[in-house]
């Protein structure tokens, strides 16, 4: 979908669902109060902060620590997704700094609705697209590098601890699997892919199978293509991104293991710097910014706005 007349450098922050003042260096600088250096942290600096300034005061349940710790990404409109049919303006009922799902760059739409998941169950395995289920169900296919997280993601998806498992027995690790939710959709694993020990030809296989079932299945949705936000990009994701953005595959990505906060020493980068890098390397082979979600299967991070996006595609499918 393309967006126009859109105002341009307005940026937002992507982890408030309402519009929250942000605690950075720049504006304890710009206070009248002690440098921050002469703190004994940024915390203390920003509770003496709150104490004393009005505007802060003004602000309801604000949580230093949350706002202190969690990273802050700034995007502007441009990069921001809206589903088709969503109301771009930034007038109306509800600003848009307000309907941007928490650590994602996803507007939510009117369509946005039946998030819970009340029941989850394994239907079949299938070896190619043909076999799938035939019912008609709307339904979303969860893929990704071997590792990634993705049985994590859909057991917490489910809030199932082991219905993912079914996934990794043996004999159905290069199938589609398909989850039935509140029987109404589908949930679609599919076999992870860059397995470092599989042979050649099971890869190239994999390849092919996957490529036909997105290219096939009437009923996808959209595609979750999960990467690991606690490494650097990696040349087979990029591949895999760039190859569903250019044969125009819905695609949401799933950046997992946000949680993994450390910096590590030999200069590694932390997620929200690694979903930026990966952003940046695939954005020429997309038209439009192509969502992306940031999720923890630790914390539950992402949880609920993926089920919250999936419901708002998923609704937006059935009336069209
Ligand atoms: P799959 O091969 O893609 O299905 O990956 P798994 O779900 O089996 O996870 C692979 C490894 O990553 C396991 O050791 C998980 O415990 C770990 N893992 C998965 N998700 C997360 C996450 O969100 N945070 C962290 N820290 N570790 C995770």
């Amino acid at each position: 979908m393309l967006i126009t007349h859109l105002p341009k450098l307005h940026y937002f922050s992507i982890f408030y669902s309402k519009p929250k003042i942000i605690i950075t260096s720049t504006l304890l600088s710009k206070s009248k109060l002690t440098p921050v250096s002469h703190f004994s942290s940024i915390t203390s600096a920003a509770n003496t902060l709150l104490q004393t300034t009005p505007e802060l005061q003004e602000t309801k349940n604000l949580e230093i620590e949350d706002v202190l710790e969690r990273p802050h990404i700034e995007i502007s409109v441009e990069k921001l997704f809206f589903p088709p049919d969503t109301d771009v303006s930034c007038s109306g009922s509800r600003p848009l700094s307000s309907r941007i799902l928490k650590g994602s760059n996803i507007v939510l739409s009117k369509y946005a609705g039946d998030a819970q998941v009340e029941q989850a169950e394994f239907v079949k395995s299938s070896v190619e697209t043909e076999q799938c289920p035939s019912d008609g169900l709307p339904e979303f296919a969860l893929v990704g590098r071997s590792n990634v997280g993705k049985s994590s993601l859909l057991n917490s998806l489910v809030k199932r601890k082991k219905l993912a498992l079914t996934s990794k027995k043996p004999g159905k690790t290069q199938c589609i699997n398909h989850f039935r939710i509140n029987d109404s959709w589908h949930l679609v694993d599919l076999p992870g892919y860059g397995y470092a020990a599989a042979p050649h030809e099971v890869r190239t296989d994999w390849a092919k199978f996957t490529k036909d079932y997105f290219l096939n299945r009437p009923t996808l949705v959209s595609v979750f293509l999960l990467i690991d936000a606690s490494i650097p990009a990696k040349k087979i994701d990029l591949e895999y991104a760039s190859w569903l953005g250019q044969n125009k595959i819905p695609m949401t990505l799933v950046f997992t293991k946000c949680d993994k906060r450390k910096k590590k020493k030999n200069g590694g980068k932390r997620p929200e710097e690694n979903l930026q890098d990966f952003l940046e390397l695939i954005q020429k082979f997309f038209q439009t910014a192509p969502p992306w979600i940031m999720t923890s299967s630790v914390t539950n991070q992402g949880r609920d706005e993926i089920l919250l996006h999936m419901s708002q595609l998923r609704n937006y499918w059935l009336k069209h």
